[in-house]
């Protein structure tokens, strides 16, 4: 887009120099920041600081250069520089988040300088641009920026000296998160310059991190939690261990990919259960990425280089899902007529992956709790006994414990299954993942197709960033494989590659009302029509002339309609979530979902 200057194009891979005394007439200006200062809004009635609809902490610099110390001294330099790093990256993609609200009809170079801009408001420092070239629809980035005066630098001299490593973690992690999350790809920035190093100033530069090649790797692994955890460094190299895909990822598309602290902490999990023989529960909505995340188990395990064989029992039909795991033997039935090995003898000494699980029929419950526990199964018209060395990971997108309840699945079985559950949390709770996940699909499907798209255009990462992904990952999977398919060749993909079978948008925003409390303004997904909302409010008028013993126009008002309204502002407070609108209301999601869709409020929402 807008160049300043004109800085030639950097070779791949090499850091740029620049001439002493080109700085001066390089420097972009910006445009005023009244706008961002517009959002920030301080709530001294009930002690919140607000950034539009950010929660923030006015927190002491020394506080923050005691900590960083604290955390240099005792977990060391690495260790405490993914902390700063991994911090400064959230607080990025937030920022990135409110750039494309605040500047929606400004340049995208305005809207892009959001970052530095706010940088200079959140008091970490001035930073001026030296050269802004990005396009999001060309999927192309190059940032470069001086710092000056940048509050880590003059804490971490304040304790340390000058040192030969630069010190701007946090505000590294920033910039990267934020010009991610803008352009919808990676985007890794780099400090090259620091004053931690003696240098003048701080220069930092950013490019798309496939652009940068092996020499940043070393940047990435800041970026990864674990990263120096002890024995974990040899595994870096490994693919499964990589945050970010390259479209020459020799692992292909079966790894997951997240930066979001719910992504890391189901990493984490994984990482700590591989190693064992425990038997593992993955929880959560469908497409969240339940087999992706148990292949990366496998794989992480002592039972690698054995087999790993998956299971999706909804999609066996009943009377066939004994015989497909457990094997048949030959005239067991009409038409069985020869001997065959099941699923469970496939993976013999390897992982057997069992999607699904609340599907299975009680007669394959009983089977498999026995192979759970004795490590033995029985081939469908065997009598034969035969032992089965597999460790089994399995996953539902139901409540096993409403299963158990309901007498649909044997309690035993969920004892011996719930060992070690670990919930993968949905797309819409972790959308920092988006951008992420973008790159890696848009690259597999150009790698698959053979075709040559730049990536997505302004309209499809607002899209994209803003959808709730119902479907959550396999979702987003499908819908950019169509992107690709549909955008011509050499070209972005636009929103309406994307967004072709009326998937619905629930957009929520929300602006700071007269007594500095947050309000949405533009209600809820699911109130979407008039009549609807006045039904409500006359409920609520008639409930609370009830509740005040008005004696006035509260008759009429049944228990029913009261519920209702209930239901409504309790999916429309969690924001379309079911499950954290059932939360506010003490029951279970199940229990909200049969109530919502008994009054036709769910079907509005999905
Ligand atoms: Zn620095």
């Amino acid at each position: 887009m807008k160049t300043a200057g004109r800085t030639p194009p950097l070779p791949r891979g090499h850091l740029p120099v620049v001439q002493p005394g080109t700085l001066e007439k390089e420097k972009l200006t910006f445009p005023d920041l009244a706008d961002l200062m517009g959002r920030l809004h301080f709530s001294t009635t009930d002690g919140r600081i607000w950034l539009d609809d950010q929660r923030m902490l006015l927190v002491h610099a020394k506080a923050l250069g005691m900590l960083r110390r604290e955390m240099i001294e005792l977990l060391g330099v690495d260790m405490a520089r993914g902390f700063m790093t991994r911090m400064g990256y959230h607080a990025g993609v937030t920022d990135a988040q409110l750039a494309r609200k605040v500047r929606a009809r400004t340049s995208i170079q305005d809207m892009f300088v959001v970052g530095p801009q706010m940088h200079c408001l959140e008091g970490i420092g001035i930073s001026e641009a030296v050269r802004i070239d990005c396009d999001v629809e060309k999927g192309t980035h190059y940032g470069e920026f001086i710092w000056t005066s940048p509050v880590e630098d003059e804490e971490h001299i304040r304790h340390f000296s000058i040192g030969t490593e630069p010190a701007c973690w946090m505000q590294i992690g920033y910039a990267s998160g934020f010009s991610s999350e803008f352009m919808g790809r990676q985007v890794l920035y780099r400090e090259v310059e620091c004053q931690s190093m003696g240098h003048q100033v701080c220069r930092i530069v950013g490019k798309l991190v496939e652009e940068w090649g092996s020499e940043a790797d070393d940047d990435l692994r800041f970026m990864m939690p674990g990263a120096f955890d002890d024995g974990l460094a040899q595994n870096l190299a490994r693919p499964h261990c990589k945050l970010i895909s390259t479209p020459d990822s020799p692992d292909g598309p079966n790894h997951p990919v997240g930066i979001s602290p719910s992504f890391n902490s189901v990493m984490h999990m994984v990482r700590r259960v591989a190693p064992t023989q425990a038997t593992v529960l993955f929880l959560g909505e469908s497409g969240v990425g339940k087999e992706v995340f148990s292949r990366t188990l496998h794989r992480l395990s002592s039972r690698a280089d054995k087999p790993f064989v998956a299971v999706n029992c909804a999609a066996i039909p009943e009377q066939l899902i004994e015989s497909e795991l457990f094997g048949v033997e030959r005239g067991a039935f009409t038409g069985a007529l020869q001997s065959r090995q099941g699923r469970f003898e496939r993976a013999h000494g390897g992982t057997l992956f069992l999607d699904e699980i609340g599907t299975l029929t009680a007669s394959a419950q009983g089977k498999l709790l026995r192979a759970l526990q004795e490590g033995e199964i029985e081939r469908l018209g065997d009598s034969q006994t035969r032992k089965v060395d597999v460790r089994v990971i399995a996953a539902t997108n139901v409540d096993l414990r409403d299963e158990v309840a309901a007498g649909r699945f044997r309690e035993d079985l969920f004892f011996r299954l719930n060992v070690f559950p670990v919930r993968i949390t949905p797309l819409r709770e972790r959308r920092e993942d988006i951008p992420l996940l973008m790159t890696h699909f848009l690259s597999k499907f150009n790698l698959r197709h053979g075709r040559r798209l730049t990536g997505f255009t302004q309209r499809a990462v607002d899209a994209m960033l803003s959808y709730d992904w119902p479907g959550n990952i396999r979702e987003m999977e499908n819908v950019i494989e169509r992107g690709v398919i549909l955008a011509p060749d050499d070209g972005a993909i636009d929103s309406p590659h994307l967004f072709t079978s009326g998937e619905r948008f629930t957009e929520q925003r929300f602006s700071i009302n007269q007594d500095g409390k947050l309000v949405p303004v533009n209600a809820a997904s699911l109130v979407a029509d008039a009549s609807k909302e006045r039904e409500i409010e006359r409920v609520t008028r008639r409930v609370n002339n009830l509740l005040l013993n008005d004696s006035e126009d509260c008759d009429n008002v049944s228990l029913d309609e009261i519920e209702t309204v209930l239901l409504r502002r309790a999916v429309e407070r969690a924001q379309g979530n079911v499950a954290a609108a059932a939360r506010l209301l003490g029951i279970t999601r199940p229990q909200m979902v049969y109530r919502l869709k008994s009054r036709g409020i769910l079907n509005e929402c999905d």
